[in-house]
């Protein structure tokens, strides 16, 4: 009798798999983040983490420090006196590290832009952002759906023949 599913999983067994895809596995599934909060985007980011949109359904658990983070997201207005400290705090992020930059804020300077004169025009002036995530604020689902899309970007990385990025 030929043996179901089950009973064929419950044998010894070898998985083959490239150890890229398992090392991706591993980071995608646990994408620690830097509490960043910077402005109002911070309320949002900190709903998203709360118990009705669970972030730690997707393994993102907040993080106090930044040398036990994967990911800073950078919520909020970056001021130019705050910027070298977003900088100098995504040095002291083990590698590999990700930014995902979150609100108009963070991402161009937001209502700033123009007449901000003590607001960056984005933070990827002084980090390198791997995911934006638009809105002012981006509601929690936006900020998950850019975890998600980090996430999609760390599985299709080749960790063990990557360069570290440079600003
Ligand atoms: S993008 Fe809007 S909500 Fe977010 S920090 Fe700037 S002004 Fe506040």
């Amino acid at each position: 009798m030929e043996k179901t599913l089950l009973e064929r999983f419950q044998e010894d067994n070898v998985v083959v798999e490239k150890l890229d895809n398992i090392i991706n596995w591993a980071r995608a599934g646990s994408p620690w983040f830097f509490q960043f909060g910077l402005a109002c985007c911070a309320i949002e980011m900190m709903a998203a983490a709360a118990p009705r949109h669970d972030l730690e359904r997707f393994g993102a658990m907040p993080r106090a420090t930044p040398r036990q983070a994967d990911v800073m997201i950078v919520a909020g207005t970056v001021s130019l006196k705050m910027a070298s400290r977003v900088r100098r705090l995504w040095e002291q992020m083990a590698e590999p590290r990700y930014v995902i930059s979150m609100g108009s804020c963070a991402n161009s300077g937001g209502p700033y832009w123009q007449h901000g004169y003590h607001v960056l025009k984005g933070v990827d002036h002084v980090v390198p952002v791997d995911v934006y995530v638009p809105g002012c604020p981006p509601r929690p689902e936006a900020l998950i759906e850019g975890i998600i899309e980090l996430q999609n970007k760390i599985k299709e990385e080749t960790p063990l023949r990557k360069k570290s990025k440079k600003v």
